[in-house]
């Protein structure tokens, strides 16, 4: 899943970046209110976690702005302590949930797999294809119930192919959703990681769990 970070604190917006990316997503950083409107209405964001006071504005509304725009993106807000009225103007501007700092980053990680798996009723814990089980929480694939070693990048590509299962969806799309801003990658990158995707995934002669639709993409089931 590809993930916004939105916190001006200079120690604390890069902690939560990096927790986030060691649970396997692609996650982006902004700073300002300026640079995180810009970047949630030009990505394809799966959730953002907001701070609510940021140097140039703040994040109710922007919250509220996305949400008057049909934004469908998940959205965590991080409160100061005991604010009671900033938890609730946040939830009033559409915020899915929020976090009181300071917070344990474990409680964070938690909250954004509950989110995650809230929008749509494909956001189960263990989602299936064919005889592939993929537990999201403990991020396990397995096939017959024997686990399959997976890169992050690689339980990235399968779990977005997942929760779009029979839909069809374009290499950019992928790209989109699983690697971060930062990224500097070759036009095949997607191809590569589909491809050892099938390598660990398939029977040997079997069809491919993972179907290519010419001048499409991909789809996974259906
Ligand atoms: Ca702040």
């Amino acid at each position: 899943m590809r993930l916004l970070v939105v916190e001006d604190d200079r120690q604390l917006g890069p902690l939560v970046v990096k927790a986030l990316r060691q649970e396997g997503h692609a996650v982006d950083l902004a700073t300002s209110a300026v640079d995180a409107d810009h970047d949630v209405r030009t990505h394809p964001y799966d959730l953002v976690v907001l701070d609510l006071g940021l140097p140039d504005g703040d994040g109710v509304t922007l919250c509220h702005g996305w949400r008057r725009d049909d934004t469908a993106v998940a959205v965590l807000m991080l409160t100061a302590r005991d604010a009671t009225t900033d938890k609730v103007a946040g939830l009033d501007a559409g915020a899915d949930d929020y976090l009181t700092k300071p917070f344990d980053m474990a409680e964070l990680c938690a909250r954004v797999r509950a989110l995650l798996r809230r929008p749509t009723g494909a956001r189960q814990v263990v989602l299936r294809a064919g005889e592939i089980e993929v537990d999201v929480a403990a991020r396990l694939v397995r096939r017959s119930g024997v686990t399959i070693p997976l890169t992050a990048r690689e339980f990235a590509v399968l779990h977005y192919l997942l929760t779009r299962a029979g839909e069809v969806v374009s290499r950019s799309e992928l790209y989109d959703h699983v690697w971060d801003g930062d990224y500097d990658g070759l036009s095949n990158t997607v191809d590569v990681h589909v491809a050892n995707l099938r390598r660990k995934l398939d029977r040997p002669g079997a069809a491919s769990l993972i179907e290519t639709v010419r001048g499409a993409g991909y789809r996974l089931g259906g």
